[in-house]
This record gives C-alpha cells, sequence and structure tokens, in this order.
C-alpha cells in the first residue's frame, strides 16, 4: 500500500492509446501506477486501428503511384506492369502492429508501470475489480481511477457478420483475401481508407452512404472536389441515400439496400464480400458504472474540458474518463492528449483539453485534413458572436512543389474572423494534407491571427506554400475590413 494506503495511486483501465499515455505520463511523475487490458495491449490504434490501416496504405499507395502509367508518363518514365503479394502486404502490416506493441509494452514496463491482464470494473469510484484471465477476481484500491476502455465498430441491426465475407475493420485490416468485387457501408474515414486500399490493389468498390451525400462528415466543397478523383475516378461506384437493410454473408454476399426515408426496398446486391464502416460505439457497458451512478450519454462516458467524470452534470471525485469511450474526436492523438491533460490534473496542475484545436486526417491519395471548425459551425457562431466569417480558397494548382509532382489536384479553405483575424478552421485536400494542417492547427490552438501568421516565411518550393497562400489572402480581407470600418 502507498502512503495513502491505497494500492496505487492511479488504476488506468484499458491501455489503448489514452490509457498508454495516461499511465507513462503518471508514473514519469512519481505516482504509482497499474494498467488493466482485457486483451492486446496498445487498443484499438495500435493493433485493428491506425497502424496497421497505414501500413496497408503505405504498401498499396505504391502499387497505385507504380501501376499508374499515365501519370509516370508524364516524368517520361515507363515502368513494367506491377506485381504485388498480398501476403507480405499482410505481413508488413503485421509485423508493424507486433513492433510497436512490443515497443510500447516497454515503455510503460520501464516507467514503473504496473501491467495487469484481465477485465476491469468499478466497484466505487477508488475501487477497480479485476477479472483476471484465469478466472481470479480481486479488488484493488486506487487514489484515482482513469477509464480508457475505448469504442468497438458498430454493426447496424440487419447486419450479419461472419468476419471471412462480411467484416468490420477489425478483420480488414489484416488483408486475408482480395475479393473481386467488395461493397463499403459506410463513406466516413475509414471506409474511405479502405476504398482506397482495396482499388489500388484492383478490387472493384461499391460504397454505400444512407445519408444523402457520400462523404457526409467532410466539408461540402473539399467533398466536391476529392470525390471526384477518390471515388468518381476510380472502380467506385458510390451511392447515397441508401441503408444497407440486410446483409447476408455467405459466396455471394447479399445484400438488401432500401431507401433511406421511405424504407422501401430498391435493389438487392450480391457481392464477394462487405466491410461494415458504420462508426463506432463505446466500450462501456461492463463497467459497472452504475455503482457510481454514471448515466451514459448514447453509451459514452461525460466527462468535463478536464477529463472528470460528470454525474448530473458534477464532476465526481478521482474518476476520469479518456478516449473513444467519451465520444469526443474519436482519435487517437485525441485519446493521449486526453489521457495527459486527465493526470496533468490528478497532479494539480488544471489544464483543460482544446478540442479546437485538435486536427483529424484521412489518409487517402491524395490525404484530405481538418482543424477548427466547419464552416456551417462557423457561421453560426459567427452570427452569435456578430462577426463576418471570412472564407478563402489556395489551390495546390498554383503551387509549384505541387505541379513538380504532377499532382496539382487539391484545395484549402481556410476560415477565419474578419474583424480579428484569427483563425478558426481549415479543410485540406491534396497532397500530403494530413501533414500540412498541423501548421493551421498550431495557430488554432495559439488563437493565432492571420494577420501575423500571413508574415511568417514558408520553404520554397514546398506544399506548405499552399497555407501561406491562404494567410496572405486572409490577411488582405483583413485589412479591408480593418479599413471599411474606419
Ligand atoms: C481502421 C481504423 C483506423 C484508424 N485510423 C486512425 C488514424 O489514422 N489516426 C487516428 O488518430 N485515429 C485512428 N483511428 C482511431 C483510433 O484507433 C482510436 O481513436 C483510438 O484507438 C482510441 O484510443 P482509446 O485509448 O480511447 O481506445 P482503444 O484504442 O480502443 O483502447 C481501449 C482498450 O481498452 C481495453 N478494454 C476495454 N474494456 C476493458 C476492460 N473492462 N478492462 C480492461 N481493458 C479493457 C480494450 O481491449 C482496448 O485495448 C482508427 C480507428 C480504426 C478502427
Amino acid at each position: 500500500m502507498n502512503e495513502d494506503n491505497f494500492d496505487f495511486d492511479l488504476i488506468v483501465i484499458g491501455a489503448g492509446y489514452g490509457g498508454f499515455d495516461a499511465a507513462k505520463h503518471a508514473a514519469e511523475h512519481g505516482l504509482k501506477v497499474a494498467i488493466i487490458e482485457s486483451r492486446e495491449m496498445g487498443g484499438t490504434c495500435v493493433n485493428r486501428g491506425c497502424v496497421p490501416s497505414k501500413a496497408l496504405l503505405a504498401a498499396s499507395g505504391k502499387v497505385r503511384e507504380l501501376a499508374n502509367a499515365e501519370h509516370l508518363s508524364g516524368f517520361g518514365i515507363h515502368a513494367a506492369p506491377v506485381r504485388f503479394e498480398r501476403q507480405k502486404i499482410a505481413d508488413h502490416a503485421n509485423n508493424l502492429v507486433s513492433a510497436i506493441r512490443s515497443n510500447l509494452t516497454k515503455a510503460l514496463e520501464r516507467a514503473g508501470v504496473t501491467i495487469l491482464r484481465g477485465k476491469g470494473r468499478l466497484e466505487g469510484n477508488q475501487c477497480v475489480g479485476l477479472r483476471e484471465i484465469s478466472g481470479v477476481d480481486r479488488l484493488l484500491s486506487s487514489k484515482n481511477v482513469i477509464i480508457a476502455t475505448g469504442s468497438d465498430p458498430f454493426v447496424p441491426p440487419g447486419i450479419e457478420t461472419d468476419g471471412r465475407t462480411v467484416f468490420t475493420s477489425d478483420e480488414a485490416v489484416n488483408l486475408e483475401w482480395l475479393p473481386r468485387w467488395i461493397s463499403i457501408i459506410g463513406s466516413g474515414y475509414i471506409g474511405l481508407e479502405f476504398a482506397d486500399i482495396y482499388t489500388a490493389l484492383g478490387c472493384e468498390v461499391t460504397m454505400i452512404e444512407a445519408l444523402d451525400r457520400v462523404m457526409p462528415t467532410f466539408d461540402p466543397d473539399i467533398t466536391k472536389i476529392a470525390s471526384r478523383y477518390l471515388l468518381d475516378g476510380r472502380d467506385i461506384d458510390s451511392r447515397s441515400g441508401l441503408l444497407a437493410s440486410k446483409v447476408i454473408p455467405g459466396c455471394p454476399v447479399i445484400i438488401e439496400l432500401s431507401d433511406i426515408k421511405t424504407r422501401e426496398l430498391k435493389e438487392k446486391l450480391e457481392v464477394d464480400a462487405v466491410l461494415v464502416a458504420t462508426g463506432r460505439v463505446p466500450t462501456s457497458k461492463e463497467l459497472n458504472l452504475e455503482s457510481v451512478g454514471v448515466n451514459l450519454d448514447k453509451g459514452f462516458i461525460p466527462v468535463d474540458e478536464r477529463m472528470r467524470v460528470l454525474v448530473k452534470g458534477k464532476p465526481l471525485p478521482n474518476l476520469w474518463a479518456v478516449g473513444d469511450v467519451t465520444g469526443k474526436l474519436m482519435l487517437a492523438h485525441t485519446a493521449a492528449a486526453q489521457g495527459t491533460v486527465a493526470v496533468d490534473n490528478i497532479l494539480n496542475n488544471t489544464r483543460k483539453i482544446d478540442y479546437r484545436s485538435i486536427p483529424a486526417a484521412t489518409f487517402t491519395h491524395p490525404e484530405i485534413s481538418s482543424v477548427g471548425f466547419s464552416e456551417v459551425d462557423a457561421k453560426e457562431f459567427a452570427s452569435k458572436d456578430g462577426f463576418e466569417l471570412g472564407v478563402v480558397r489556395s489551390y495546390f494548382k498554383a503551387n509549384s512543389k505541387a505541379l513538380a509532382e504532377l499532382e496539382s489536384d487539391g484545395l484549402m479553405k481556410l476560415l477565419f474572423r474578419k474583424d480579428t483575424g484569427e483563425v478558426l478552421g481549415a479543410h485540406i485536400y491534396g497532397l500530403h494534407a494530413a501533414d500540412l494542417i498541423q501548421e493551421v492547427a498550431n495557430a488554432v490552438a495559439r488563437r493565432q491571427t492571420v494577420v501575423e501568421l500571413s508574415c511568417e516565411v514558408h520553404t520554397h518550393p514546398t506544399l506548405s506554400e499552399v497555407v501561406e497562400v491562404a494567410y496572405k489572402q486572409a490577411m488582405k480581407q483583413v485589412q479591408h475590413s480593418a479599413d471599411s470600418n474606419k
């Protein structure tokens, strides 16, 4: 027991990205920490998410590039027909997963974190029940508890999965086979990334979206230009306003498509496989949260900006939640950031999370990224706060580096306040958009204005000049707005 008679200063339930960062940060600051994990160390990101999917995207992206004879001939290059080995691409992803999982586990051990294997649950806000893999049940006391149990794929009613012909991203990352024709249900970032992988490797894709436009979570202008290239320009038939009301696994897989509004059966498809990419649900059911009176919000744990768990809007002492289970910007770096914010608060360094400055990226070829407000939300904010919203567009086709790469399909949209010049958000589609967004995210985090940002020198020739051009265009509107208010 430690000096306060607790077994630990901090127990973290769940060793995904959120739990990992929290546990490591706490141990490095002298706390006695245990982390409980029921599956593989590293959680979704390392085992079934970011890591394997990005490895598959890297390999399939190279296949796409080498197979694009028209693009290569623009450089005067004529490559031999591309051959690839599916199993070796899958091995690349699996090997990367093992390496990163092992590094992460060692990093926790080095920091002095006690790793406990089994299922954790709450038994009050300073007591955790641990059901070990052997079946032994233990109670552990802890001064603070962080819940970081993440999320699982959501499979809508009517869809039956068998893990082989109808599956979620959990299985897709293993790339066990390449169906000739695959239907992807959902056109969010996971659906888009797998459409990128499958089409690069020669599969035909039918993308089904229930909402009235494909890519519904992306900026409409970005969607217009990105879908032209990423969907229409590829072996992808995309349909919107249709609900996959029934999916029966087998050979072939049967899909029934109904009108989203009338529920009338519209079409039956017979495909080789179906990937269900319809979002994720929080892993919160078996945590015994009732024992501390927490009311879940659609399964998500309510938290404040310091990551304290809320009961009827008020923070519970010593109980914290981070990552996908809180339902805020469900991304690995959000989970990690929330984890360190929770621990800083435990250490009495009061800190709040700033969701506005957290970027998001889709690693298609080319990539899509965003940070801050959507245009719709920014307009609402502008009308409430009484300022004029500025919107400028900067095009990759005017960028020397993009032109040199023969990849000038791209757009950046910057949102800012016309009165102060403060950057409110950005949406980018184009080469290395995921890297480009970081510059804007940093500016949003510091609440910087386009007036100061437009003076910053960008390396020539680089893609970052797309951002520079946007800042400079925006700065003229701020000056203009200031002049016209005189
Ligand atoms: C295909 C795919 C691609 C993705 N790509 C990206 C990307 O490129 N970039 C990005 O930022 N994000 C990406 N994500 C999202 C990212 O993986 C998640 O946001 C992130 O993993 C959330 O971390 P977490 O710590 O909240 O939860 P998780 O990573 O889900 O970890 C939670 C852990 O808790 C464990 N657990 C659950 N219940 C218990 C219990 N009762 N006791 C003990 N352990 C328990 C689980 O086994 C799991 O290991 C992707 C996701 C998917 C599915």
